[in-house]
């Protein structure tokens, strides 16, 4: 097995001009840990898609979990979501002002605060790509306390990136490991049917690197399949059990994505067998409100380029609030907030 630095010295010897697109907030954390730009063949371009769950969760989702906190309910979600940036406040500065808002590790910490807690009504802000989804439907389907629903705000990964494909301006991809250990590799073939290599990529930086070597293969021989470079995780097919879960407990629909703007088929919604569970049909009128009076079309027209950094236009040093006014302890955007985004990571490892 070649070491990394051999794996370095052949992507030189064989670089060319390219543009690659991952699309995981993990492979953005792996690049930029160990600084894999700086040695990379300057030709080689390396780009952040939409993979960070949290960055692509959208303004009005973010209201919307303030809207319920606000009513009296106690609103759980992951750490990571307590600050990121609503259109005008965030879930901290929500809890700040007397909303019981908690983080949680998992929904099952979710569920025990509304079994410790039966005269409140409880409720956890999913999100998330189809990693998170398969255990969230397995809690769902499970019996759950009455008092204990769900605000799902999950997005689904090959959507969004067919959605920019024709607006980005990419040669290839960088698939991301985690999603397909869900959905397998299948779902990434009209890419590969478009004329894109693609290469499933586990997250060390050999994994990234091996990728981006078997992508100059790919272009070196003319063709343009999906390939698995991940197999110790990563079955073709995927795990079939967590997409039956899925299935069982989701449907699909439209959904916004931050930056992106709504995206068909890319989210999921609770089924209405599990309606009893579904915090935005329980809290709909309670939500529509208290939403704040904004326009939601312009929320992402301000200073931060997140929009334009999630489809790989720009990069956190364009941004003028980089590292100045924007820092992972006073986020701006949502691509600051987590150890996923593109902007936490190159301000952890940039160089000063
Ligand atoms: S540095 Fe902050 S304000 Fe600028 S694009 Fe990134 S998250 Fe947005």
């Amino acid at each position: 097995m070649a070491t990394e630095s051999e794996l370095l010295a052949k992507i030189h010897e064989l670089s060319r001009p390219v543009r690659i697109m991952h699309v995981c907030g993990t492979h953005e954390r792996t690049i930029s840990k160990f600084g894999m730009r700086s040695v990379l063949p300057p030709e080689i371009e390396v780009l952040s898609g939409p993979g960070c769950p949290v960055c692509v969760t959208p303004e009005i989702e973010i209201d919307r979990a303030i809207a319920l906190a606000r009513s009296g309910v106690i609103l759980t979600s992951f750490g990571d979501m307590m600050r990121v940036p609503g259109s005008n406040e965030n879930l901290l500065d929500a809890r700040s002002q007397g909303a019981d808002v908690r983080m949680v590790y998992s929904i099952d910490d979710a569920i025990a605060i509304a079994e410790k807690n039966p005269e409140k009504k409880v409720v956890f802000f999913a999100i998330g790509f189809e990693t998170t989804a398969p255990t969230n439907a397995a809690a769902i389907l499970r019996n759950l306390p009455d008092n204990f629903s769900v605000l799902a705000s999950h997005k689904l990964t090959p959507p969004a990136l067919m959605e920019l494909v024709d607006e980005i301006n990419v040669d290839a991809f960088i698939a991301p490991g985690h999603v397909c250990t869900i959905i397998g590799i299948h779902p990434f073939q009209p890419f590969a049917d478009m004329g894109f290599p693609v290469v499933v990529a586990g997250f060390g930086a050999k994994d990234v690197l091996i990728s981006i070597l078997m992508i100059f293969e790919q272009m070196s021989s003319g063709k343009a399949i999906v390939e698995n470079a991940y197999p110790r995780a990563v079955r073709d097919e995927g795990n079939l059990r967590a997409q039956e879960m899925m299935q069982q407990v989701f449907d699909i629909g439209d959904a916004q994505w931050r930056g992106l703007g709504l995206i068909k088929n890319s989210g999921l919604t609770i089924k209405k067998e599990f309606e009893d569970h579904d915090a935005a049909l329980i809290y709909e009128d309670v939500i529509e409100r208290c939403l704040p009076e904004v326009s939601y079309e312009s929320a992402t027209e301000s200073l931060c380029k997140c929009a334009n950094i999630l489809k790989g236009r720009e990069k956190p040093d364009d941004c003028p609030l980089f590292a100045k006014r924007c820092t992972p302890a006073t986020p701006v955007g949502s691509c600051m907030v987590s150890q996923e985004g593109m902007c936490y990571n190159w301000y952890q490892y940039r160089s000063v």
